[in-house]
């Protein structure tokens, strides 16, 4: 018979306990914890490493994103710094103990980036890339896996069932908004998907306002809409001067604002 379901190592019913994923010194992304992971859409330069790296360390953020390979809907938009710009931001970041949270778009890559990244993203339009969801599934390290952007939560949860059922279980689930007929913002950030996801698997939920909604103003209350819905992290996009970014930027957060959204996280997370 056809079930509908077809995922169970990532369901509750066959692990009732939450999974905790352990990035090392003393960073988890775990149920009972709130998880800050900020930082670019793309990685630019020395200085804005630095920068972001030092904006993380002020606001106590242990977790640091940002795009090396960018999946761009124009080929001829910024494509990212490639490996040589994630191995000078892992110098940069390792020295702060800030760990990388980056964008792996294909299967050569993973072997390349193994010793700089501490969390493969799997990006929105790579969800359902089946051959890097199954070499992903074979490596020793933490795997993020977005919703795809027309995404189903069950197609989600079946994306992570590859990874899981090819022996990696440090994975982690983020909700990134969906297309929908709504031409008003970028996608439209499913809170939705955080309390049933939560419900339906172990694994901790992490969600991203900046691509869920797309316009700056509004990523800080997304974001603590996000947390009050149940999400174990919030991963957002901040810039020094995000108008200057080469992507993203005008759903980006200057550090300012990124200060007062962590605190506010924390601060709501804390009474949830
Ligand atoms: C990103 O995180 O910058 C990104 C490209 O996200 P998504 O895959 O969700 O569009
Ligand atoms: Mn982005």
């Amino acid at each position: 018979h056809i079930v509908s379901d077809e995922y169970k190592l990532v369901s509750k019913k066959w692990k009732v306990k939450p999974t905790s994923v352990d990035l090392g010194d003393g960073v988890f992304i775990q149920d009972g914890e709130m998880a800050i992971i900020t930082g670019p859409c793309s990685i630019e330069s020395e200085e804005q490493i630095q920068k972001v790296v030092d904006h993380c360390v002020e606001n106590g953020i242990r977790m640091m994103r940002g795009g090396v390979f960018k999946p761009r809907t124009s080929p001829y938009a910024f494509r990212g710094m490639g490996i040589e710009g994630l191995q000078l931001w892992h110098s940069i970041a390792s020295k702060a103990g800030i760990k990388i949270v980056t964008e792996v778009m294909q299967t050569s890559q993973i072997e390349e980036m193994y010793p700089y990244v501490d969390v493969y993203q799997v990006g929105a339009r790579n969800s359902q890339n089946f051959n890097l969801l199954d070499e992903l599934g074979k490596v020793d390290k933490a795997v993020m896996i977005k919703r795809g952007i027309s995404g189903t939560i069950e197609e989600l949860l079946q994306s992570a069932e590859y990874v899981f059922s090819g022996g990696n279980e440090k994975l982690i689930l983020c909700e990134r908004g969906i297309r929908t007929y709504e031409k008003a913002s970028r996608n439209t950030l499913d809170l939705n998907a955080i309390p049933i996801l939560k419900a339906k698997s172990h694994l901790p939920v992490i969600v991203d306002p900046s691509h869920g909604i797309g316009i700056r103003a509004y990523v800080p209350q997304m974001a603590l809409a996000g947390v009050m819905a149940g999400a174990d992290g919030v991963i957002y996009e901040s810039h020094e001067v995000p108008e200057k970014a080469y992507s993203d930027g005008q759903q980006t957060l200057d550090f300012a604002q990124s200060a007062r959204l962590a605190a506010w996280i924390r601060e709501i997370f804390a009474k949830r």
